[in-house]
């Protein structure tokens, strides 16, 4: 069996991935690190969301220490129309640093299950990332269980947040739907 440590961005996407990828032979452990999200109160409701989730699923969640907003913007400002790349960057480099400290043989992000994120550039970086720490980066495209994470998350209640995490995406969400 893998030992698998997933950067994990929120509770619904977790919900739609995490018993996949144990059906596919992974023993998985959860990590967060997601100091894109803003404001701090937006990261500890999604934080706690997520806590409660596996509390009643049993799943071990590691939880970087700190709120590293000030690693965010030193790596996103002077880059804005490219952000996502320095902040995808920033999470799977954590994630892969943890990886390798705790042992664990490969890693992925639950952002793969998103439809609004960037495939593409999520597995150039993961793959980019475990190539120079030596670890696997685990790149399915984990969209086709999208709608399971829909579906689980209403029937839980989860909590979904509305804009993808940072400021900059907050705005263009809600300057969208003022428009
Ligand atoms: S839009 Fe999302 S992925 Fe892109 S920089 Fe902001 S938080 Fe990160």
């Amino acid at each position: 069996m893998t030992s698998l440590l997933v950067h994990t961005c929120c509770g619904p996407c977790a919900s739609g991935c995490f018993e996949h990828w144990r059906q596919e032979g992974f023993q998985v452990t959860s990590f967060w690190y997601n100091p894109n999200i803003h404001p701090y109160t937006e990261h500890q409701k999604r934080l706690h969301t997520l806590q409660d989730f596996f509390r009643k699923k049993d799943t071990p969640l590691v939880v970087a220490e700190g709120y590293d907003v000030v690693g965010y913007f030193r790596a996103v400002v002077g880059h804005e129309e490219d952000r996502c790349r320095h902040c995808f960057r920033l999470r799977l480099s954590a994630t892969a640093s943890a990886a390798r400290e705790r042992g664990f043989e490969a890693f992925t992000t639950t952002l793969l299950i998103s439809p609004y994120q960037d495939q593409e550039l999520l597995k150039e970086i993961g793959d980019e990332i475990a190539q120079r720490v030596g670890l696997r980066f685990i790149s399915e495209d984990m969209r086709p269980c999208y709608g399971d994470s829909r579906r689980i998350s209403q029937e839980l209640d989860l909590y979904r947040q509305k804009y993808c995490g940072c400021i900059y995406s907050e705005w263009e969400r809600f300057r969208q739907k003022k428009r």
